[in-house]
């Protein structure tokens, strides 16, 4: 376990021996729990309280929402989308929770959700979904385990403040961990590094709850077949495109036999219940459209996990053919200049995307990195800022943030900063920089 003290900011300075105490706090863990399993009645070994759940959730889904390019600008999708998941967060365990629904922009295969009901699929997985009650199934899914707390759970090991610092394991093994240690090198979060890893046991009983709900809502049981058979067969095919969906949550022929079980005794009465296909294929026609650079983008992404950036930017660059403004080609593009030091170029692509979507935060972090080591440390403070104030937060800005000012020679701001980077991360290359400073001009004694 990392830390514990995210919601515990103290001001003033920091003595060593404060330092040590907060080292030693972060050791002894977790006050413990016991809660009751809103789905099972059972007593349930819990980390956190219901109010906990949504403040993680207030602190973490929109860094992981930002990871992933933020939410698509497209509004009509986003309410289309948010209106399924409405329908079936009604038909759930929890109604009381604060539920939201919508698509991001990454283009990896993946849905996720955190533990206080805020819920997001990719552009990736959404083009792979076929009617409306596959997209019910999968909100569902998402829903399920929100509504039996495997999230709060999951993310109640301290996984997530592991995450913050770049000492994540979630996708040890696989090929995004390339892609995380790229971002790590940026002072990113990468995407992923956030997501609960479900077991099996919960990854059952998600579906369980998931069919439930889509059946509840009035869907016929068939599109959660559908949806299983979709990603079984995507699970056969590994692919940087969607190792995370499934390092996250584990694909088994079991589980697509279960469903097909299920959907032909417990809901055979809904087994040709509506699809909605047609809804579907209408409100997901601008999407569609973008096929050709969202396939791009994967492509690219495949390419620089295995760190060919010059194959990786001609993907970017045909994406960007395709649809010049798409804000995911302009930031990979960004990055994977970035990677090679071009910091010029990547500085260029970052500043092309914060025009094509000003509101979404990454594009300034990447502006932010180029300008630090293009030695613009005011430029470089002022794009932090704005970082900073889209998404607040998030504690590699304040460590950058301060990186400028020691750039800049204001010692005492950057000393401020240090020092609140350290109250809420004690570990990594970054904390040694901030505490070693903090020595050298005698903060700490
Ligand atoms: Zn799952």
């Amino acid at each position: 376990m990392q830390n514990l003290n995210l919601y515990n900011t103290r001001k003033g300075g920091l003595t060593r021996r404060d330092f040590l105490w907060l080292s030693s706090m972060t050791a002894a863990g977790y006050v413990f729990g016991c809660a009751t399993d809103p789905v099972t009645g059972r007593q349930q070994f819990m980390l956190v309280s219901e109010d906990t759940e949504i403040q993680i959730d207030k602190q973490y889904a929109p860094i992981q929402i930002s990871a992933d390019f933020g939410e698509v600008q497209d509004g009509q999708l986003n309410r289309y989308v948010s209106e399924v998941g409405n329908k079936m967060a009604a038909k759930s365990h929890r109604t009381h929770m604060p539920y939201s629904f919508r698509v991001v922009n990454a283009t990896y295969v993946n849905a996720y959700a955190f533990p206080g009901g805020t819920i997001a699929a990719t552009r990736g997985i959404m083009l792979e979904l076929d009617n409306e009650a596959e997209l019910a199934s999968l909100l569902g899914h998402e829903l399920g385990h929100v509504n039996a707390r495997h999230s709060a759970e999951q993310m109640s090991k301290g996984q997530l403040t592991q995450a913050v610092v770049g000492l994540g394991s979630v996708l040890a093994g696989t090929q995004s961990a390339a892609l995380g240690e790229l971002a790590g090198q940026l002072g990113q979060i990468s995407a992923g590094a956030l997501l609960a890893k479900y077991s099996r046991d919960n990854e059952r009983e998600a579906d369980a709850l998931g069919m439930q709900y889509m059946v509840g809502a009035g869907y016929g049981s068939e599109g959660f077949v559908g949806l299983m058979e979709m990603l079984n067969s995507m699970s056969k095919h590994k692919s940087t495109t969607v190792d995370l969906l499934f390092a996250t949550h584990p694909m088994s022929q079991e589980r697509y036999d279960t469903a097909v079980q299920t959907a032909n005794t417990k809901y055979k009465s809904a087994l040709k219940g509506p699809l909605y296909r047609e809804r579907y294929m209408d409100h997901t026609s601008r999407l569609r459209a973008q096929k050709g650079a969202i396939q791009e983008i994967q492509n690219g992404e495949k390419e620089m996990a295995k760190k060919s950036y010059d194959a990786a930017s001609n993907h970017f660059r045909q994406a960007l053919k395709k649809a010049p403004e798409d804000y995911v080609a302009l930031c990979m593009m960004s990055i994977s200049n970035l990677v090679q030091k071009q910091y010029a170029v990547g500085r260029q692509y970052a500043e092309m995307a914060q025009k094509a979507y000003p509101k979404e935060a990454q594009a300034y972090h990447l502006s932010g990195f180029a300008k630090v080591q293009l030695k613009d440390f005011e430029g470089a403070y002022e794009e932090f800022s704005a970082f900073e104030s889209l998404l607040p937060g998030n504690p590699n800005t304040i460590f950058f943030k301060g990186y400028c000012q020691e750039g800049m020679n204001q010692i005492e701001p950057a000393a401020n900063e240090y020092t609140r980077y350290l109250q809420v991360v004690q570990e990594g290359k970054y904390a040694q920089h901030a505490y070693r400073r903090l020595v050298d001009w005698g903060y700490i004694k």
